[in-house]
């Protein structure tokens, strides 16, 4: 197995969901954890050249990025491509170029075919056309994963790539217009219960089916990987069952105390009808998550409400 002991390890992004949850789990590790000051632009060449030639970090893991949900994602194509490529691109080449020896990469469930056979294993990447509300950023992560790629064909830098599913938990974005769909379904539930409102909104028919897993889970199989996985191909980080849009809204509403009706707003899209990704491959190597969903979601809760977000 790969050492991470005594390594310095950098994680880009660490203020965000996925790379705050890396860092937690980092921190049981004896490793040097390393992160770049709020002014470095990850999307701005010679910052981010001169950041890894003061640091020098041993492994580098990719957990920034410009995300959203599918309201953000399908209203902001531009950026969304933009900023997600300039980061890889920046990030991979600064660490090839400055002696790192590892390199994680986080994708996305997204960038596989709108229609891939489910559940979705990992080589059903490139066989067909992307959901169009997330092209932008499927098209950025599915060029990450070339790049790590092509850096360990051509110069033998070990750079693997994970693909995990809808995450949620600590540190999530609430806010409605770029949440994704648990955060946003939490918000809401809470705010229905406390305005006493007869119905809460659900965007879409409510039958498109997901998956998802606690963020915590993630970073507990980035540190897995890091490890363990030496590979060119892609390994898909899921929980395994998929739920239906509908069904997650009546379990948040469980979890909330909200018990009011829900109403189904099918002006807004629904996105790829069902994205349950195949975790054999990850579930192989000895890897499971830990975190049941209502538990989860309850935790989310409770943070959410200890945030005091809209108290
Ligand atoms: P996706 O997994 O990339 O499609 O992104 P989302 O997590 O944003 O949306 C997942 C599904 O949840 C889609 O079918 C949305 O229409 C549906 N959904 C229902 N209510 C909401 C909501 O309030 N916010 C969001 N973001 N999605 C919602």
């Amino acid at each position: 197995a790969y050492e991470l002991a005594a390594k310095r390890v950098y994680v880009a992004g660490h203020r965000g969901m996925v790379g705050s949850a890396i860092v937690r789990r980092l921190q049981r590790e004896n490793c040097t954890i390393l992160t770049a000051p709020r002014d470095i632009d990850l999307r701005e060449q010679q910052q981010v050249r001169g950041w890894f030639s003061h640091n020098t970090p041993d492994i580098v893991v990719i957990a920034a990025a410009k995300v959203g949900g599918i309201l953000a994602n399908d209203s902001f194509p531009a950026q969304f491509l933009y900023d997600n490529l300039m980061i890889v691109a920046n990030v991979i080449e600064a660490a090839h170029c400055h002696g790192a020896s590892k390199l994680l990469f986080l994708g996305s469930s997204c960038i596989y075919p709108r229609l891939a056979p489910q559940p979705i294993a990992e080589n059903a990447l490139l066989t067909g056309p992307l959901e169009p509300t997330n092209e932008a950023y499927a098209i950025a992560k599915i060029a990450g994963i070339k790049l790590c790629q092509a850096y360990r064909r051509q110069y033998g830098f070990d750079c693997i790539s994970a693909m995990p599913t809808n995450l949620y938990g600590p540190g999530d974005n609430y806010d409605p217009a770029s949440s994704h769909v648990l955060p946003a379904l939490v918000r809401k539930a809470h705010e229905a219960k406390r305005g006493h409102a007869p119905a809460m909104e659900v965007w879409g028919s409510g039958t498109p089916t997901r998956e998802f897993l606690h963020v915590d889970d993630l970073a507990d199989a980035c540190i897995f990987l890091l490890r363990n996985y030496t590979s060119a191909q892609p390994v898909n980080v899921g929980f395994g069952e998929e739920i239906s849009i509908a069904n997650l809204a009546r379990l948040v509403c469980d979890i909330v105390g909200y018990t009011g009706r829900l109403v189904f707003d099918t002006r807004k899209p629904d996105g790829t009808p069902r994205k349950l990704m195949s975790s054999a491959r990850l579930r192989a190597l000895g890897w499971k998550p830990s975190i049941g969903l209502r538990d989860g979601i309850a935790d989310s809760y409770a943070q959410f409400l200890d945030a005091g977000a809209l108290q």
